[in-house]
């Protein structure tokens, strides 16, 4: 019998792509949880892609997308189907500085392209450098957000700092409209090139593009390829001048636009764990029109240090909750009940999970049947 393995087998053997079968998720996701995925297959460029797709669409094969795996926290059963990754072209960066010039004739676009004049001025600064014209980045969706702030700065654009040490890639950060230091990627995303299940392509803009705070920017299904973001130019020394933003406790509240990427790698190196995690495990909720840190609510109801079995509320950051060696999904899963159960008795505020449940809340819940009631778990965890 010829079944969906072979037929994936074959496909791949002839593109760039790497295919595995029986891959352990937990070598692919950044809290080293998740058990056996069916097939894993990294596809390096669009045919590649395409064709992973189709012979998943033709078997009727599940397909699971993943970046890095850094806000997915997946079950110990591990997934039925196929993780798709994208690496070599599909996670390239490119500049685009022309796109703005609008009603010149190609010439002489080609000649404003690399000078500009200022104002009246007969000097010429580089357009990189001038902060009034835009440049578009586009990036393949699995370029690492950390990168796409590094060439973002390299090619003199200012705008994307934020990005630094973020540790997925831009697919992944749609998911979330990943952000620090007051900014996210809604803020300077401006196109996304996206495949439907069918494999049809088209191009996301303005308000097909959602840009609300850790929620999905585009809708669910559709597969991220390339995503454009628009960025300034800067003018060096300006941000050195103005020096790094008052430290106000969270990676949220710093001035946006204030800090270079190496500082803000800095400072997360300073507040965030080191250990596995898939980073903040909690939104921040809201209240009264103002976000509220989520681990400061976890920490004012005593949780910091809660472990349960190989996990543990981080002492560092307690929206953190880390592997200290050996979690399984079911100690998480345990750990988020008693805080959601303790957070919600405690303030009256009912924690939402920013980390996705993989293969999805209900699967998962029905994989856990032995799991007691919330509140029996608090009065557990409480010693009563
Ligand atoms: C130490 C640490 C610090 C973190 N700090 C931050 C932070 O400051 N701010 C922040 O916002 N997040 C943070 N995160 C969370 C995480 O890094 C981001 O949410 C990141 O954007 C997820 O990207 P990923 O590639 O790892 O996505 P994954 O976890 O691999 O996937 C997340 C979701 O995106 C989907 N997806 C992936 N690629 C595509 C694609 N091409 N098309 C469609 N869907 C796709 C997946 O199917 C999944 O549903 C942190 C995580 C860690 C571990």
């Amino acid at each position: 019998m010829h079944d969906w393995r072979s037929s994936l087998g074959e496909a791949v053997a002839g593109c760039a792509a790497e295919l595995r079968f029986a891959e352990p998720m937990a070598r692919h996701t950044t809290f080293r949880i998740g058990g056996l995925a069916d097939a894993w297959v990294r596809a390096d460029d669009p045919q590649a892609l395409a064709c992973v797709l189709r012979v998943c669409r033709e078997a009727g094969i599940r397909t699971w997308l993943l970046g890095r795996g850094s806000n997915v926290l997946v079950s110990d059963q591990g997934l039925r189907g196929v993780v798709v990754t994208f690496g070599g072209k599909l996670a390239e960066m490119r500049l685009e500085r022309d796109k703005e010039i609008e009603g010149l004739p190609a010439q002489q676009q080609a000649g404003q392209r690399d000078k500009v004049t200022e104002g009246s001025s007969e000097h010429s600064i580089p357009r990189s450098l001038d902060p009034s014209i835009p440049s578009w980045l586009l990036c393949g969706a699995g370029a690492a957000l950390d990168e796409v702030a590094t060439f973002a700065e390299q090619q003199g654009l200012t705008g994307a700092e934020f990005l630094a040490g973020i540790p997925g890639t831009v697919g992944g950060g749609l998911h979330s409209n990943a952000g620090a230091f007051g900014r996210s990627l809604g803020d300077i995303v401006t196109g996304v090139t996206v495949l439907d299940r069918d494999g049809s392509e088209s191009v996301l803009t303005g308000t097909q593009i959602r840009r609300e705070y850790r929620r999905p920017m585009i809708e669910g299904g559709l597969i991220a390829v390339e995503v454009t973001m628009q960025l300034q130019g800067r003018i060096q020394g300006l941000r050195d001048s103005r020096g790094p933003a008052p430290d106000t406790g969270t990676l949220e509240s710093s001035t946006p636009g204030s800090l270079s990427a190496d500082q803000i790698r800095k400072q997360r190196w300073q507040k965030h764990p080191t250990e596995p995690s898939a980073g903040s495990f909690f939104r921040n909720p809201e209240k009264d029109g103002e976000r509220i840190p989520a681990g400061k609510l976890i920490e004012q109801c005593g949780l910091k240090g809660r472990t349960i079995g190989g996990v543990r509320v981080s002492e560092m950051h307690a929206n953190f909750l880390i592997n200290t060696g050996k979690a399984r999904f079911a100690d998480v899963y345990e750990l988020v009940q008693i805080i959601k159960a303790t957070v919600e008795e405690q303030t009256g505020i009912l924690l939402e999970e920013e980390v996705q449940y993989l293969p999805g809340p209900n699967e998962v819940r029905r994989q856990m049947p032995e799991a007691r009631s919330q509140k029996s778990r608090v009065g557990a965890a409480n010693g009563s």
